[in-house]
């Protein structure tokens, strides 16, 4: 199943010309995840083509406005739009109560279930075929990181090994890819002589408006793509530990020390027109380091 993510906002604090709020929109075959929803993700949802009746999960990183603002205009948006399935929101404690006050307010014209869960650090969601697990990251208020993990698929099976094995075609075959040995008459024939290595899944890390800080290290260990706050360049390094956020240099060194295979960086400081510095700068300690764009797509792929 492809996974690919989609950047729909990619600036911090507030939207600049060139940089709606931060929003990232994975998708796994028919179904959405989303992270964070700031202000007008409504609009940029629709430019994705995302479609608005799918399963979809919503989670909110925090409880600042330029990650949260966007959810009542989506869930709004979301039932306009004919939305009937479930949907579910996950965040840190408050999230549940954001959406009742606007709700009591403002009444959504909601045809679907909606479902609010305040979450803490630890495994979130475990699913048949990945887990999102969360994790405290750095920041002035609770703040959480989210990593979305698929589960390691069967390894290939080997046709011609079971046949040589004289393994009966039938039942047997799929217990090898499933049990660590099947038995053939008095012989006890182990799986791994038919069936490879399980197949990693992709691993994506969402972690924005924190200070580098080793819960998220740890979080994001081995992540095929690590999407990181870096707010800053290094000249206004100050500032990043001031506010609680990160350096393009800092992201990199986190990528780094989690043995990531791609950082993006993201939730760009409005203060940049050109952010091409940050970029620049990243590079030096983490060379696959990209700047993410608004509407930017990319494909994350399992091989490793
Ligand atoms: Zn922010
Ligand atoms: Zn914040």
């Amino acid at each position: 199943m492809s996974v690919s993510v989609t950047f729909l906002g990619t600036g911090g604090s507030v939207p600049s010309k060139y940089r709606a709020l931060p929003s990232v929109l994975i998708r796994r075959g028919p179904e959405l995840l989303l992270f964070d929803c700031g202000e007008g993700t409504q609009r940029q949802f629709l430019q994705a083509r995302a479609g608005t009746n799918r399963k979809m999960r919503i989670f909110i990183s925090h409880l600042h406005g330029d990650h949260l603002f966007g959810l009542p205009g989506m869930l709004h948006s979301l039932a306009f739009m004919g939305r009937t399935q479930e949907l579910q929101i996950y965040g840190p404690r408050g999230i549940a109560d954001f959406v009742s006050s606007v709700n009591r307010v403002v009444r959504f014209y909601s045809q679907y279930p909606l479902k609010v869960k305040e979450v803490r650090a630890g495994c979130i969601v475990n699913d048949k075929e990945y887990r999102v697990v969360a994790a405290q990251a750095k920041h002035g208020i609770p703040c959480l990181a989210y990593a979305f993990e698929e589960k390691p698929r069967p390894g290939k099976f080997n046709p011609a090994k079971a046949k040589k094995l004289e393994i009966p075609e039938g039942p047997l075959w799929k217990k090898l890819q499933t049990s660590p040995y099947v038995r053939v008459g008095s012989r006890r024939i182990p799986s791994h002589l038919v069936v490879g290595a399980p197949r990693q899944g992709v691993k994506i890390t969402y972690s924005v408006d924190t200070r580098p800080c080793s819960a998220v290290v740890k979080l994001a260990r081995g992540s095929d793509l690590l999407i990181h706050d870096s707010s800053f360049d290094r000249s206004a390094a100050q500032k990043a530990v001031d506010y609680g956020h990160s350096t393009s240099t800092e992201a990199a060194q986190v990528a780094v020390r989690c043995k990531a295979r791609k950082l993006a960086l993201f939730h760009i400081s409005a203060m940049y027109e050109d952010a091409n510095p940050l970029l620049i700068q990243a590079r030096k300690t983490f060379r696959n380091t990209l700047l993410s764009q608004d509407m930017m797509t990319i494909y994350v792929s399992r091989n490793r």
